[in-house]
């Protein structure tokens, strides 16, 4: 058993859990950026046929929109509910190509390695103690050749302004806590996690929260929550 988790992270995603399909509720945020990222993946990696492996899944949304997308998707996260409830939606949605297990991704990497074409690791860097050592577990389950995709919160003013006090206090998009600005991760932190672990960065996308439309759009701006596309050497 792994140490590189924050029991009070996985507590607090555990108490959303049964809310985590609710397209209106906490993980509301998620639900709407899930088609830009999922067709951003699929356009690079191709997911037919795919394996791939979606590390802190959470409540699966992503994990089975990929399923949806025919590849054979195994999601990982460490926190027991939402895992539960991401098993019982693929079942109501009668996805089967779709798994999930309560395994540390460093555990799953001594595992299995090299046995995914994509890795992705959403929104869950930014929650975790050491975000280097998730990164290199991801690089060591990846094939030669495959894909690896993170995405973060960047770290700076504007990101704190529009992350923390709009999203959370403001907009009320996020419940009150779900970030600490500590935590965030500049591009540069996570180019050079990804060079260290031997992956080749490839992309940044941003992502654009707009509150009057109340709309996401991808972007080349990575000032706030922004996406790392890399490649597996071989
Ligand atoms: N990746 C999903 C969920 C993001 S919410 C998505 O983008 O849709 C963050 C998730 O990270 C939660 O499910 C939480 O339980 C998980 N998490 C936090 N720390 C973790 C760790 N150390 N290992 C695996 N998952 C972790």
């Amino acid at each position: 058993m792994t140490v590189n988790a924050d029991p009070q992270e996985l507590a607090k995603f555990g108490e959303l859990a049964h809310r985590w399909w609710d397209q209106d509720g906490d993980f509301r945020p998620l639900h709407q950026l899930n088609p830009l990222r999922l067709g951003w993946i699929d356009q690079l990696v191709h997911l037919p046929g795919k394996r791939a492996l979606d590390v802190g899944c959470g409540g699966g949304i992503l994990a089975e929109s990929m399923a949806q997308r025919g590849a054979e998707v195994l999601g990982i996260d460490l926190s027991t509910k939402p895992l539960k409830v991401a098993q019982l939606h693929a079942l109501e949605a009668g996805v089967t190509n779709l798994r999930y297990r309560e395994v540390a991704v460093e555990d799953l990497a001594a595992e299995a390695p090299t046995s995914f074409d994509v890795v992705t690791a959403m929104e869950m860097l930014e929650h975790v103690p050491d975000p280097a050592s998730v990164v290199r577990a991801c690089a060591a389950l990846v094939k030669p050749g495959g894909w690896v995709f993170f995405s973060t919160i960047n770290r700076n003013a504007k990101a704190w302004l529009l992350a923390i006090v709009g999203a959370e206090h403001v907009l009320k998009l996020l419940p009150k806590g779900t970030h600490e600005y500590q935590r965030f991760i500049r591009p540069s932190e996570l180019t050079r996690f990804a060079r260290e672990a031997g992956l080749m960065p490839d992309g940044f996308k941003g992502l654009e929260y707009n509150p009057l439309t109340q709309r996401f759009r991808l972007t080349d701006d990575t000032s706030v929550n922004y996406l790392l596309a890399c490649r597996a050497p071989g």
